[in-house]
């Protein structure tokens, strides 16, 4: 495959730089791609199901359908029960998802947590479990591929060859933790999108020991995840207007965070999620706001 190409974009004056991931697939793209890179290399006789869970707008759970649908395998989603107004507005990732032959299974709301906590002593060897968000082991060789692209794009002159800054948003932390101990000679910049500092570093000391280059900017506010904000869709505007369509629950805290905390060129791996804001604009424009 080709290297995914670099865009300049200038947001509030600053000049930065955007890896456009977002560009690889229209549905297993960003960083979901990178995470589930290792399984999108594996035989599709080696599994016939992939089980996951979590949110009914989740981008994972598009890319994994995307992955499940090109390697024939089985996908089974589980969920809380839907709201009344989930139900009402199944557009968006759940609906790409379930048309990608994903199939669906509500829990009741008090068996979610144990019933999840059991796929694992219950699934078979022909079952793969990807947890919430993409958090697995598996995702590291995929951002070391991600660090060799950049390695490769800096020596053809792509990028820039004074930028020793990158960053990405985070959920679970899995790409930011895995791109900064894939290129200890860059800092990578994250923040926490989901949660606090704290939470982010306890999620990211699950999977690795937290390396020296890997700084955690705390976000401007306490932001509630998947809520929507005034400020973060006129930073959506901004960045629409520069020329790149971002996604609206990470990027604009990450952004803004590198505006008011950083002054060097970054490099930005844009970490996807733009099949999300079809529901999301939706939301914003219920609020009156557009
Ligand atoms: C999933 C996701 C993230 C968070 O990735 P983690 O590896 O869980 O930290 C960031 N941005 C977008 C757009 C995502 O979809």
């Amino acid at each position: 495959m080709q290297y995914s190409s670099i865009s300049k974009i200038t947001l509030e004056g600053r000049v930065l730089f955007v890896k456009r991931d977002d560009l690889i697939d229209p549905h297993l793209a960003g960083n979901k791609y990178r995470k589930l890179y290792t399984l999108l290399q594996t035989p599709s006789s080696t599994y016939d199901t992939i089980v996951s869970y979590g949110g009914t707008q989740s981008n994972a759970m598009l890319a994994i359908a995307a992955m499940a649908q090109k390697k024939e395998w089985n996908f089974t989603y589980y969920t809380k029960q839907l709201s009344q107004t989930q139900r009402k507005q199944l557009s968006g990732n759940f609906a790409h998802a379930l048309a990608l032959g994903m199939e669906h299974i509500e829990l009741e709301d008090a068996l979610y947590r144990e019933y999840i906590a059991s796929l694992r002593l219950t699934a078979d060897s022909r079952t793969f479990i990807v947890d919430q968000g993409g958090a697995i082991g598996e995702a590291k060789v995929g951002l070391e591929v991600l660090a060799q692209e950049i390695i490769a794009q800096k020596k053809s002159g792509a990028i820039e060859s004074d930028i020793y800054s990158l960053s990405t948003p985070s959920g679970t932390g899995t790409t930011a933790l895995f791109l900064a101990l894939a290129l200890p000679e860059y800092k990578v910049y994250t923040t926490p999108c989901i949660g606090d500092v704290a939470y982010l570093k306890e999620q990211m000391s699950a999977l690795a020991e937290l390396p020296k280059n890997l700084i955690i900017l705390p976000p401007k506010k306490k932001y509630h995840f998947a809520k929507p904000y005034k400020e973060f869709l006129e930073i959506y505007k901004k960045l629409l207007k520069s020329g790149v369509e971002f996604d609206l629950l990470y990027a604009p805290s990450m952004f803004e965070a590198l505006l008011e905390q950083t002054n060097e060129k970054i490099l930005y791996i844009h970490s996807g999620g733009v099949s999300g804001n079809e529901s999301m604009l939706a939301r914003y424009s219920q609020k009156g706001w557009s």
